[in-house]
């Protein structure tokens, strides 16, 4: 068996392995990116047309990793040259504005939200928070941007590979993961195996928690506002996304509350689940009408206890990624970069209170805080 060694390996190539693997390859490390999936498809969460771009109002730390994730994914939509983000703004649909009306946003007027929300359902008591700098990230764009970046920095990245399980009790030497015919010692390895990491005990790693997610795409031409659109105090919260980039609307539940075995693969969408999350968004878009010709997919969202992201460090020379739940794709590059600096330097100026770094081995020393520009 053919033994090869990297500075870095990084196992998992969806947003977030993605993430790293670009981050280290640019601090000029030698890479290699594993990922079982082939390069175009796959079962994990970073895929599925679009993902909210939002500051999260009300959650000053994420609000704060999100002005740094917007710095660096314009960075990189200037390097890919390509369009990867659209400006849609967004609107949070509310029962209490307080909650929202912070960090940039703004409470609409009823006339603004009829102008801005065509067609849409909303009650006497409600409010609408508009997001004016929100939108959606392209997600496979992104994800492809990301390699290829990765790529061009001299990273090795091979798809339809998997790592076995790894053994890290030897802490002194490098790490050594077999994966297919060779075995590759590292450095400084990055697990980014999303909901797969729930199924490993890690130190550091809190209880990850994998949940079934469904996403419907409305085929036919629905009339859709132009900003997404939250509906935060619906049975369940629910988001509406308008078409861009060539994607068609779609809709979904932020929660489903339906556990399911990291190891099984996702499963077909049952008819019940279409109708009633039909009902819930005509009840919201009575244009949509009864049979819209919905794509409807099933993904899932890999959930800490308490939904903060999270890095473990089960030893100094590991960093496991679960920067993951509904909400963690917007800010991939900010832990792309984090992961890279602990990983080289010990400390990073993007720690923050977003992303929690804990585990046996070092943590970042924190610097200033997250960058605001
Ligand atoms: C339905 C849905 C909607 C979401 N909406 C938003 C949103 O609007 N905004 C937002 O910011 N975030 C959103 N998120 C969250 C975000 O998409 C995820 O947090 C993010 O994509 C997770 O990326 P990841 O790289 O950690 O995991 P994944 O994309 O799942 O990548 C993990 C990869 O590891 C690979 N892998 C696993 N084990 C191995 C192995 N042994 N060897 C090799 N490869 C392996 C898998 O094949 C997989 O490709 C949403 C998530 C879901 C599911």
């Amino acid at each position: 068996m053919r033994t090869v060694h990297y500075d870095a390996l990084v196992i998992g190539l969806g947003v977030m392995g993605s993430a790293c693997a670009d981050t280290l390859a640019r601090k000029g490390l030698s890479v290699l990116g594993v990922e079982r999936s082939p390069e175009h498809d796959g079962d994990g969460a970073s895929f599925g047309g679009s993902r909210l771009f939002r500051a999260h109002p009300g959650k000053p730390a994420l609000t704060a990793a999100g002005r740094a994730a917007a710095r660096l994914w314009a960075d990189l939509e200037h390097d890919a040259a390509r369009p990867l983000f659209v400006p849609t703004g967004g609107v949070t649909v509310c029962a209490d504005p307080a909650e929202f009306a912070a960090s940039g946003s703004r409470v609409l007027t009823r006339t603004e939200m009829r102008n801005l929300l065509p067609g849409v359902r909303i009650a006497a008591d409600e409010y609408g928070v508009l997001e004016p700098d929100a939108g959606i990230l392209l997600a496979e764009d992104c994800v492809a941007a990301l390699r290829a970046r990765a790529v061009r920095s001299g990273a090795r990245l091979q798809f339809g590979h998997t790592a076995d399980p790894i053994d890290l009790t030897n802490t002194d030497g490098p790490v050594r993961v077999r994966i297919g015919a060779e075995t590759v010692t590292t450095e400084r390895l990055v697990l980014a195996t999303g909901a797969w990491a729930a199924a490993m005990e890690l130190d550091g790693m809190p209880e990850l928690s994998v949940e079934r997610a469904v996403v419907h795409w409305l085929a036919d031409p629905v009339p859709t506002p132009a900003p997404f659109v939250i509906f935060d105090q619906d049975p369940t919260p629910f988001g509406l996304f308008p078409a861009v980039g060539g994607r068609a609307a779609k809709f979904g539940r932020f929660s489903t509350g339906v556990l399911v075995d990291p190891l099984d693969p996702a499963t077909g969408v049952d008819p019940a689940t279409v109708s009633d999350d039909l009902a819930q968004l005509r009840d919201r878009l009575p244009a949509v009408g009864t049979r819209p010709g919905l794509r409807s997919t099933v993904c899932r969202y890999t959930n800490t206890p308490d939904g903060a992201l999270t890095v473990a460090r089960p030893t100094r020379r590991v960093a496991a990624v679960c920067a993951c739940s509904g909400i963690g794709f917007k800010f991939a590059p900010v832990v792309g970069q984090l992961v890279a600096d602990v990983l080289t330097d010990g400390r990073t100026e993007y720690s923050s209170d977003a992303v929690t770094v804990c585990g046996p081995g070092e943590s970042p020393a924190t610097g200033d805080g997250l960058p605001t520009a």
